[in-house]
């Protein structure tokens, strides 16, 4: 998508109160991004009040400068001038949501597909790139770049793209990837700390996940789900999940890969993702939910089996969309 960059500086220039917010249950990407804007702004633009607003982020974020000025109440004095949307469109700003609708003015800058222009007054939504970190680095004045604007934008790149591994780095993010471990800051350790790193816990709701999946569609789907007893039997947050999708997904000959986990009585949050040809935001799309052609979630009512099922059939449809295709070329 081709589209004419913001001149960010200027549209904040004027702005006395400025707020920055992302989705809902944050991941890498997002505090990741929220954050690099909130150092970023405070440094370029210094007489403006700046604050980030986020739903509580997990603790291994607390490596990023900025991280304890998360402000999770959502409490907001007098009137937003600009609001910034990060990584997400209105729907998944949660108590944000609110906010933004009451500002004078509202920025998006995102990257999934399934925002097609932007929420705001004034957008930056390009598909093309990895991750909002990416996004938002490239809307950066360097002069007021740093080490922990840098550091910032690489962990929200490096969780986007699970650590450069995804199909959404190009040879662009990894420029860019260059250019900001050149500020020099521990990345390495970083990686393992926001990354790799498992609780205890986490490590048993993996095993079990993995124990208990199922794969069909002939081996090219694979699914598993966590129940709310085994949610509270560990005290596991949604971040305790992070990961079991990824290892699901690289079970050797599966196409597309489903995570499920209870989330109330009868209702799924489901995670999808893709090898190679399944548009998984497509099929999150149809069920409310969206991402991106490789990674993509949804909420969805009813028990496992109802879930499965219906999920399936929309992959279904793709897998055999695809196998005509193929046909068809081979004529
Ligand atoms: P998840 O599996 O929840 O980590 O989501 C994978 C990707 O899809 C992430 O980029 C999410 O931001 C995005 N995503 C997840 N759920 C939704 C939703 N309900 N609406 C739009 N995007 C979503
Ligand atoms: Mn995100
Ligand atoms: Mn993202």
């Amino acid at each position: 998508m081709i589209m004419e960059k913001m001149n960010l500086l200027e549209e904040c220039r004027d702005a006395g109160n400025i707020l920055i917010s992302g989705h809902i249950r944050p991941d890498g990407d997002c505090i990741g991004s929220c954050l690099a804007m909130y150092l970023y702004l405070k440094k370029a633009l210094p007489e403006a009040s700046v604050k980030v607003c986020l739903e509580k982020p997990a603790e291994v974020f607390r490596c990023i400068k900025g991280f304890d000025e998360i402000d999770s109440t959502y409490a907001v004095e007098g009137d937003v001038d600009v609001f910034i949307a990060l990584d997400c469109e209105k729907s998944r700003l949660g108590e944000a949501e609110e906010i933004f609708a009451n500002a004078r003015k509202c920025i998006n800058i995102d990257h999934h597909v399934s925002n097609e222009r932007g929420c705001g007054d004034v957008n930056h939504v390009d598909h093309s790139l990895s991750s909002t970190a990416e996004l938002v680095y490239d809307l950066f004045d360097r002069q007021y770049m740093d080490a922990e604007i840098a550091k910032a934008v690489y962990i929200g790149i490096v969780h986007d793209t699970g650590i450069f591994r995804y199909s959404n780095t190009s040879p662009r993010t990894l420029r860019v990837a260059a250019e900001l471990i050149e500020y020099g800051f521990e990345f390495p350790a970083l990686i393992d700390e926001t990354f790799y790193e498992k609780t205890y816990a986490q490590n048993q709701l993996l095993g079990r996940a993995l124990l208990e999946s199922i794969i069909f569609m002939h081996g090219k789907c694979i699914v598993s789900a966590i129940d709310k007893k085994t949610l509270d039997f560990y005290n596991a947050t949604p971040e305790d999940l992070e990961g079991i999708i990824s290892q699901l997904r690289i079970t050797k000959g599966v196409e597309c890969a489903i995570f499920m986990y209870e989330t109330g009585s009868l209702e799924y949050k489901v995670s999808l993702r893709s090898c190679r040809y399944v548009d998984v935001s497509r099929v999150a799309v149809f069920f409310g939910g969206g991402g991106h052609v490789r990674a993509a979630g949804c909420t969805i009512n009813g028990t496992f089996h109802d879930v499965v099922n219906n999920i399936s059939k929309q992959i279904e449809l793709q897998m055999d969309e695809y196998e005509q295709r193929n046909k068809e070329a081979a004529r």
